[in-house]
């Protein structure tokens, strides 16, 4: 069973790479521990926000921009929905230097962003409530990815360009044997391909430790939950996404879609966890639901009560920027990994990043931020 190029790991950015090589006539296999989308990666919970002006830095902005561009042509490609533009509301207190980022990143690429006073802001969204000391930069064309959608839809784009996706079935050993690399799978199932994708999310440090490399990448448990809302104040045709940060806390959040209740998480903080344990479930570890309803007290007091919490896990490097690159010593697999939580906005850029890896060595964006080098 010897294929081009085998995927290792089909969740957000190995699905979107999984259909960008099949859709060039690749013979693609992509193999994934359980059957995507699921709720067991990172995944889940329906949303993701997706912001171009760029509060963690302008060099982010093309690569976000070229993310938007694949969007927008998945879009035309899947009845499902994708993008979301609500909208995004970032407010944080006066001087801070992520909204600094942000007006450099939209004055640098003339990206369209309003900044308002907390009265403009508190007078045009009835759920917020800014304070005097505080600023906030609305940002009309941002939004909401709907994030299992998007992985069925590569997921069908991708089979029907020719890939063959096999879920539940664990890759357990790793090995580059001269110039291809063998697979083999906990079921037994044995695979080789000239070049592969590892893009296993919060398992990558156990997956690397296989290829006798350590990548300083670690799995930490996040939470997110959903309140209860009246919808004609927080639904999404009256409130947008929203983040805030001051420097020490930082939460983001999303309007009650299809009435699902607003959506919040808190995107510092978090416990190391083994991905393979069950996590601690939403609400057991303290302050997983204070933190939001003080948050929620403070800046959208009409919020009402809590409906329920889930647990995600983010994959953090040390200086929460990613890794997508080439193996030092093998030049025949890439990896994509690190996404520390703010990943999915990028995924169909990082897909076609890793296809253009793959085939031509060199991708139009510029992946040197992301490069493995800096921890090796
Ligand atoms: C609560 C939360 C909120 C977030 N909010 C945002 C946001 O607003 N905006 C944003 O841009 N990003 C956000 N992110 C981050 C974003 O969701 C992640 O960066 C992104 O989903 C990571 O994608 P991935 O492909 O690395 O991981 P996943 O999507 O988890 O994919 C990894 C896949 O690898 C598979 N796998 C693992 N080990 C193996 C193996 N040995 N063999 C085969 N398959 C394997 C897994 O089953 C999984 O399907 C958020 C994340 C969380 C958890």
């Amino acid at each position: 069973m010897h294929y081009d190029h085998i995927i290792v790991g089909a969740g957000s950015m190995g699905m979107a790479a999984g259909y960008y090589l099949a859709r060039e006539g690749k013979k693609t296999l992509l193999l994934d521990a359980f059957q995507p989308p699921h709720d067991k990666g990172s995944h889940h919970g329906d949303t993701r926000l997706i912001r171009f002006a760029y509060g963690e830095g302008a060099r982010y902005v093309p690569f976000v921009l070229r993310a938007k561009e694949l969007w927008e042509e998945l879009e035309t490609l899947t009845d499902k929905k994708v993008f979301h533009r609500v909208g995004i509301l970032n407010f944080t207190p006066k001087d801070d230097p992520y909204m600094d980022n942000i007006i450099q990143s939209s004055k640098q690429y003339n990206l369209p962003v309003e900044l308002l006073t907390p009265k403009e802001a508190n007078k045009r969204w009835k759920g917020i409530h800014l304070t005097k000391d505080m600023t906030s930069c609305f940002e009309p064309t941002s939004g909401v990815l709907m994030t299992q959608n998007i992985i069925e839809a590569y997921y069908e784009l991708a089979m029907k360009a020719g890939a063959e996706v096999i879920g539940n079935n664990r890759v357990v050993k790793i090995e580059p044997v001269k110039h291809i690399v063998k697979i083999t799978t906990e079921n037994g199932d044995t695979f080789t391909a000239d070049s592969i994708i590892l893009s296993v999310g919060a398992w990558s440090k156990q997956i690397m430790n296989d290829l006798q490399a350590d990548l300083p990448i670690t799995p930490i448990r996040k939470t997110f939950a959903w309140y209860e809302v009246v919808e004609s104040i927080y639904d999404d045709s009256n409130f947008p996404g929203f983040t805030y940060t001051d420097g020490e806390k930082t939460y983001y959040g999303f309007p009650s879609i299809d009435r699902a209740g607003l959506k919040i998480g808190r995107h510092d903080l978090g416990d190391e966890v083994n991905p393979d344990e069950e996590k601690a479930p939403f609400g057991s570890v303290e302050g997983d639901q204070e933190d939001l309803d003080l948050f929620l007290k403070t800046f959208m007091p009409k919020v009402g009560k809590l409906k329920y919490g889930k647990t995600c896990m983010y994959t953090m490097t040390p200086d929460k920027d990613f890794i997508i690159d080439l193996l030092p010593n093998h030049p025949n697999i890439a990896i994509a990994a690190g996404f520390s939580g703010h990943g999915f906005k990028f995924a169909s850029a990082v897909g076609e990043a890793l296809k253009d890896l793959l085939l031509m060595g060199k991708p139009k964006i510029d992946l040197s931020p992301f490069s493995i080098k800096r921890f090796t």
